[in-house]
């Protein structure tokens, strides 16, 4: 995935699992830095990036910071999704994405890495099968190189690692998390598979691992990476990649802008 060489920036969330990596890679002697992104400006935001600050300072590794309200004019994400009147997930996830890519291709890493678990890892992978997704289930792989020159190479470096075990190394490190999954993905999707996997697993224990393994074993058989893989060129307004004409994350800017447009000259008319 990277070596003890490499600049790293690991994505923390102030959940288990991406504090319990960024945790490990320090200990193990890697060259890892934090990366925050700021969603909005609630007390739970605030709480968020009180743990992080602190993991920070006990790890005494930098914490680079990326605030989502400054590109969504002021609003939180949460905010930003209902004037757009899209899901709070899938849109969250958009701008996560992005920033996090930018972040750590303008400070200069090598590599962004995230805390995905297994039990995430499968789940997501369980529903793209059931809906022969195929492209997304290619573009899931844990580690995907640098293929364009604002895109960085990025690696889930615990995707073999059980959700309960690493809350249990977090819990026994004394790392202080977060207990609270995001308020808003009650309901999601992928919550529904993760549940499906766990029956499964209180069945057959290790199935999940074995599911995952498999994939990572039969991928380039079964799914073709190289030919699914769609063509990435510049963003004509931003430059990042994009495999339109314009990313998703300016679309949905310019798209919020004239929303916010709209209302105040609606509020001046009233
Ligand atoms: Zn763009």
């Amino acid at each position: 995935m990277f070596s003890r060489k490499d600049k790293i920036l690991v994505a923390v969330s102030g959940g288990k699992d991406s504090m319990a990596l960024w945790y490990i890679l320090v200990k193990l002697g890697y060259n890892a830095d934090g990366l925050f992104i700021k969603l909005g400006h609630d007390y739970q935001v605030n709480h968020t990036y009180e743990k992080i600050k602190k993991l920070a300072k006990e790890l005494e590794r930098p914490l680079v910071i990326e605030d989502a309200t400054k590109y969504l004019y002021g609003l939180s994400t949460f905010e930003a999704a209902r004037i757009l009147k899209r899901p709070t997930c899938s849109f969250c996830g958009i701008v996560k994405r992005y920033l996090m890519n930018k972040a750590a291709v303008e400070n200069g890493y090598d590599a962004l890495v995230t805390g995905h678990n297994l039990d995430d890892e499968a789940a997501v992978l369980f529903g793209n099968i059931l809906h022969w997704h195929t492209g997304y289930i290619t573009r899931s792989y844990p580690v995907l190189e640098k293929t364009h020159e604002k895109f960085v190479k990025k690696a889930k470096p615990l995707v073999l690692n059980y959700e309960e075990h690493i809350k249990l190394y977090a819990e026994k490190r004394g790392i202080g998390f977060l207990p609270t999954a995001c308020p808003f993905s009650i309901g999601a999707t992928s919550k529904v598979y993760k549940n499906v996997i766990h029956q499964l697993e209180n069945e057959q224990k290790g199935i999940i691992l074995s599911f995952y393994l498999g994939y990572l074993r039969e991928k380039e058989k079964i799914f073709k990476i190289e030919e699914n893989t769609p063509e990435l060129h510049s963003c004509e307004v931003c430059g990042y990649p994009t495999t339109a004409k314009v990313c998703s994350f300016c679309r949905i800017r310019e798209k919020l802008k004239s929303k916010i447009e709209k209302q105040q000259i609606e509020k001046s008319n009233t």
